[in-house]
């Protein structure tokens, strides 16, 4: 007796993704999470062109769009003296981007969910894996300030999350590929009264620091400083007075983004983060979203990747006749694969994006190619939308013209940009080897 052919443990992004595609095609799917929607978590929401894509193909982003959030056609990067602004390539017929508030988002999936025909339990935590047969084979929950009980069924998906009960659970816990990442994340919002700049997603460098402005629903502007790593201490000890002067002393070009604006949140932060990849499938089980790889915040990927994944995982189990006959681990197992080919290159690009490195003389090059070419900036762009891999915008003779321009301008440190570039390369060409190793263990294609 089973009470569904799927459990899903957590019902935000990559939950409520593979709840739709489950429901959709007619399965009986029950999506638990502890907490209660709308609920708030901490996370920044910028989504590229390619993440709202997403959100369409769930047929989520009328309901996401009604939240109110102003369309950012616009994307800008700014180093000192150097100010790139350009549009985005269309994705599915989109050709812009949104910040949404997780609240609001999230709930907003619940609700796709449920009118696609998925139970969606709050307040429900898990607490243990039911198994048989050397299966996973259900859960057992336990409802806030009530019941526990078992809920059965051939296959759970944990969507639960970096730190994910089922992973646990499964034994999967410790990941096989992983990196520490390089800076730490503060945010809060803005009360922004600049019309004109709320089309514009934008982004600040100076020395080690970034800061980015994203204008979202409510009337706000989210405002993230990702600080190198080693300034979390401080940013512990005094939040928001480390917060307020990075913004007015160490990001020049954000406070003044930020004059007329007033912060109506406290300062909000996650630091040590660590980007990973764990096995994600076995035996009745899979976990999708942050529960089986996460990437550094800076290039905000993750939504995107939480949606896309949870769609294609629920699609693939769809595609079964009977979830409980044999064929599904080998489902499972394609689909992790699958995942890992689009994912792994991505990691290595959003792992070298987020190094606190100070602006160089390279990246000052990179600014006004990109401030000179908005065609490039666009392309530039489409790797954030996943249209195109890194190493497509990010070629070797571009990276030499740069070099060569950054080697000819005077004030440049010529040993400290050589040993640099040696670095990257060296760097770009052990990505290229260990991302070519797991494809063609996967039988993928390598890339060149
Ligand atoms: C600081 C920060 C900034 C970020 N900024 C961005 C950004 O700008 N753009 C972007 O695309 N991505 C961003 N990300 C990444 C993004 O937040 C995640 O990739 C995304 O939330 C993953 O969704 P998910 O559904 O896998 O997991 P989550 O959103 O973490 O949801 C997991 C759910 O599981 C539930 N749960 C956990 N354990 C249990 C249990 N035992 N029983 C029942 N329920 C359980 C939780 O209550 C939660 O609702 C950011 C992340 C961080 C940390």
């Amino acid at each position: 007796m089973t009470d569904a052919d799927v459990v899903i443990v957590g019902a935000r992004c990559a939950g409520s993704a593979a709840a739709i595609a489950l429901a959709r095609a007619g399965r009986k799917v029950i999506a638990v999470d502890s907490a209660r929607f709308p609920s708030p978590t901490i996370s920044t929401h910028l989504m590229w062109p390619g993440g709202l894509a997403e959100l369409a193909r769930l047929g989520a982003l009328d309901r996401v769009a009604a939240l109110g959030a102003p369309r950012l056609p616009l994307a800008s990067v700014e180093i000192p003296g150097v100010r790139a602004v350009g549009g985005y390539s269309a994705v599915d017929g989109i050709s812009y981007a949104l910040c949404v508030r997780r609240a609001g988002l999230d709930l907003a999936l619940v609700e796709t969910a449920r009118a696609a025909g998925a139970e969606v339990r709050e307040g429900t935590r898990v607490t243990g894996l039911l198994s048989a047969e050397g299966r996973v084979a259900g859960v057992e929950v336990n409802e806030r300030g009530g019941r526990s009980y078992a809920l059965r069924a051939p296959v759970v998906v944990g969507a639960d999350g970096r730190r994910s009960t089922v992973a646990r659970l499964v034994g999967a816990a410790d990941p096989y590929l992983s990196r520490r990442d390089g800076r730490a994340c503060y945010y809060a919002y803005f009360a922004d009264p600049h019309e004109p700049l709320r089309a514009v997603a934008s982004q600040w460098r100076q020395g080690a620091e970034l800061g980015t402005a994203f204008p979202c629903d409510g009337g706000l502007t989210l405002v993230l400083l990702m600080p190198p790593d080693a300034r979390t201490t401080d940013f512990r000890k005094y939040p928001e007075k480390e917060y307020d002067r990075t913004i007015d002393e160490l990001l020049p070009g954000l406070g003044e983004r930020l004059r007329g604006c007033a912060r109506r949140s406290r300062v909000f932060g996650a630091a040590g983060l660590e980007s990973y990849f764990r096995v994600s499938a076995g035996p009745g089980w899979a976990l999708v979203g942050d529960a089986g790889h996460f990437k550094d915040p800076v290039t905000a990927q993750g939504i995107r990747d939480a949606l896309r994944f949870g769609r294609l995982l629920g699609e693939s189990l769809a595609g079964l006749p009977d979830l409980s006959a044999g064929g599904v681990d080998a489902v499972l197992a394609q689909w992790e694969r699958r995942r890992d080919r689009e994912c792994l290159e991505a990691f290595y690009w959003t792992d070298r994006t987020g190094r606190a490195d100070p602006v160089g003389p390279l990246d000052v090059e990179m600014h006004r190619a990109l401030r000179a070419d908005p065609a490039l900036m666009t392309r530039f762009l489409d790797i954030y939308s996943r249209i195109i891999r890194p190493a497509e915008a990010l070629t070797t003779p571009r990276l030499a013209g740069w070099t060569a321009r950054a080697l000819l301008r005077s004030g440049t440190d010529r040993p400290a940009l050589l040993r640099f570039v040696a670095r990257t390369v060296r760097e770009l060409q052990q990505e290229r080897k260990q991302v070519n190793r797991r494809l063609l263990r996967y039988g993928h294609e390598t890339h060149r």
